[in-house]
């Protein structure tokens, strides 16, 4: 099924700029939203974000202030000229936030995996005239993703957006949520004219990783981004380790290359882009082997075994040398491969039998 899509009205939008909606994850006090907003407004952030009612993993955090922060949200439209959104996830959160004004709303990646959530959203957003934007779910399931984008269209939202905020796994190592960029990807190919955009924040959830993951999505063609930022990253009430200031929000804007989409180079960037990700997914499994190597040395040394068992490494060598040559890869490139791999192994075993 196809959706049927209207633009996105958002004022304000400067050429050559992609979309950006920050701020912070949560209303905490009407001072930080307040101070926080004004920064960035002053770099020229279009839409301003703020959790009110926070979905939290577990209980006993900080679940939001709830439709108190709500005139916070007014103050800082009426003050900045910014338009502001912020999630929702019950039917309750609709109408306060629309009662307040909110100008756009987003789903998040909890709420976009329960489609009984979702429906009861759609139900009670028939026949209003409000931007959506819905988060990936959690888990990598493209068909949830499109359910929950049909489910809105189906109750007439004509302004659809998604939001592309990586994946949960049992055992991520770099990202808090793993990109998995092809799902995206294909979410595009299905509906080329759905504003996509990408939130490197939750993605990431390092301030490091901000920078990149975001010239990442700019260079792969998403329509804009969505970043947290606070005053003052480390004294916030949820998220504090993936949240950066104002000032660093606009370092980061300013180095942004915004690349013209050149029909001739497409397919090789998307070529490209695959081999990253396939890069990152190596890097990913590479640290894991040598994860377990690490937990097989302190065996080996509970036990006052040998480190280098040869037998076994001369084992490993041939068998992926035979492999690579079933896989078209030249068995001398996989054993020097494997050699290295199993280089930096011994290296890290032999500092567990120094510790
Ligand atoms: C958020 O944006 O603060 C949030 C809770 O995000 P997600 O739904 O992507 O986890
Ligand atoms: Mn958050």
């Amino acid at each position: 099924m196809g959706l049927e899509l209207n633009k996105i009205h958002i004022p304000g939008i400067r050429e050559k700029m992609p979309l950006v909606i920050s701020g912070p994850c949560s209303a905490e006090t009407e001072e930080q939203v307040m101070e926080t907003a004004r920064k960035l407004s002053a770099c020229g952030v279009q839409v301003f974000r703020a959790g009110i009612w926070k979905p939290r993993t577990k209980p006993g955090g900080f679940e939001g202030n709830g439709e108190k922060a709500l005139p916070w949200l007014k103050q800082v439209k009426k003050e900045t000229g910014m338009l502001v959104t912020t999630e929702v996830a019950t039917p309750a959160h609709v109408e306060a936030a629309l009662r307040m004004e909110v100008d756009i709303l987003w789903i998040g990646a909890r709420t976009s995996a329960n489609p009984f959530a979702i429906q009861d959203l759609a139900d009670c957003l028939t026949g209003v005239e409000i931007p959506v934007f819905v988060k990936n779910p959690v888990s990598p399931d493209i068909e949830l993703w499109v359910g929950a984008l049909e489910r809105f269209n189906r109750a007439g939202i004509r302004q659809l957006g998604a939001i592309h905020r990586g994946f949960s796994s049992a055992d991520q190592k770099i990202y808090r949520n793993m990109p998995l960029w092809h799902i995206p990807i294909e979410l595009h190919r299905r509906y080329p004219m759905l504003p996509i955009l990408c939130d490197p924040s939750h993605m990431g959830g390092r301030p490091e990783l901000i920078a990149p993951l975001s010239q990442q999505a700019l260079d792969m063609g998403f329509d804009g981004l969505m970043i947290e930022s606070h005053v003052c990253p480390t004294c916030a009430w949820s998220d504090a380790k993936q949240q950066i200031t104002p000032e660093v929000l606009h370092e980061i804007l300013d180095h942004l290359v915004l690349r013209e989409a050149v029909e001739s180079t497409e397919i090789l960037e998307g070529l490209r882009k695959q081999i990253d990700e396939m890069d990152d997914q190596l890097m990913d499994l590479l640290s894991k082997r040598m994860y377990i190597s690490r937990q097989i040395a302190q065996y080996k040394k509970e036990q006052n075994m040998r480190i280098v068992q040869s037998q076994r490494y001369a084992e490993i060598l041939d068998k992926r040398a035979e492999q690579g040559s079933r896989c078209k890869m030249d068995p001398d490139f996989v054993r020097r491969t494997f050699e290295a791999i199993h280089e930096e192994s011994v290296r890290q075993q032999t500092d567990i039998f120094k510790s």
